[in-house]
């Protein structure tokens, strides 16, 4: 039978995510323009990145970008629009910095995500650290460890209050998950789409602290810090 999918991409062709122009047979979502317009931050940048935290408990923070222009647009859809599919080459962007970081600093051990509460989880319908995380585990080989990290309160949207509240609003709503003694002595790469304070990410690496992990770093899409 004549597959649903090539009838349709026969009569509708796929457009690019972002700016809508017609695809190439060897484009997925976004075209090769609306990637090669994105400014890679370097390995520099992020590891001068400093941010305004009382204590910090990962190492390092890196990222790809900064939020903004098309890979705004890309996270906004596959976040709110609900597009996870968006994730498969999101994490192309995370897999170019992991590369980089491993070469420099560690190997990982384990690929943590930051949780969503479930309620939150349900109304999504996804978690999209949690999809960037396996789709980043089919690129990198390194396993995602489930149940490493729970959410234990529904905060506000990070992105909704002002920089001083989000410095607040997430404390203490992370523990250990049932599989967080995996982590001793391990190094993970923690991962979120998008960083701003760094709270989220530290609050989460506070509460994995116990379990006595090697290393702690984080990894994100972008930056959203001025
Ligand atoms: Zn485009």
């Amino acid at each position: 039978m004549f597959p649903l999918r090539m009838f349709l991409d026969f009569f509708i062709p796929n457009t690019c995510y972002t700016c809508g122009k017609i695809l190439e047979k060897d484009e997925k979502y976004l075209c090769k323009k609306c990637i090669q317009s994105i400014e890679i931050s370097d390995i520099e940048t992020c590891l001068n990145h400093q941010l305004v935290l009382e204590n910090k408990y990962f190492h390092h923070l890196f990222y790809f970008a900064t939020y903004k222009d098309v890979l705004k647009d890309a996270i906004h859809l596959f976040k709110y629009d609900n597009r996870p599919e968006l994730a498969e080459i999101l994490a192309y962007f995370l897999f170019y910095r992991l590369n980089e970081i491993q070469l420099l600093l560690y190997e990982y051990d384990f690929i943590l995500f930051v949780p969503l509460h479930h309620v939150k989880k349900r109304e999504r319908g996804f978690n999209q650290s949690e999809e960037l995380a396996k789709q980043l585990s089919l690129l990198s080989g390194i396993p995602v460890l489930k149940n490493g990290i729970v959410r234990t309160h529904n905060s506000i949207s990070q992105t909704k209050i002002s920089f001083e509240s989000r410095l607040k609003n997430v404390n203490n709503h992370f523990r250990g998950g049932k599989n967080a003694h995996e982590i001793r002595n391990k190094n993970i790469i923690l991962i979120d789409d998008v960083v701003t304070t760094g709270s989220t990410l530290n609050e989460v690496a506070k509460a994995l602290i116990p379990f006595g992990p090697a290393n702690i770093d984080c990894l994100t899409l972008a930056t959203a810090r001025k």
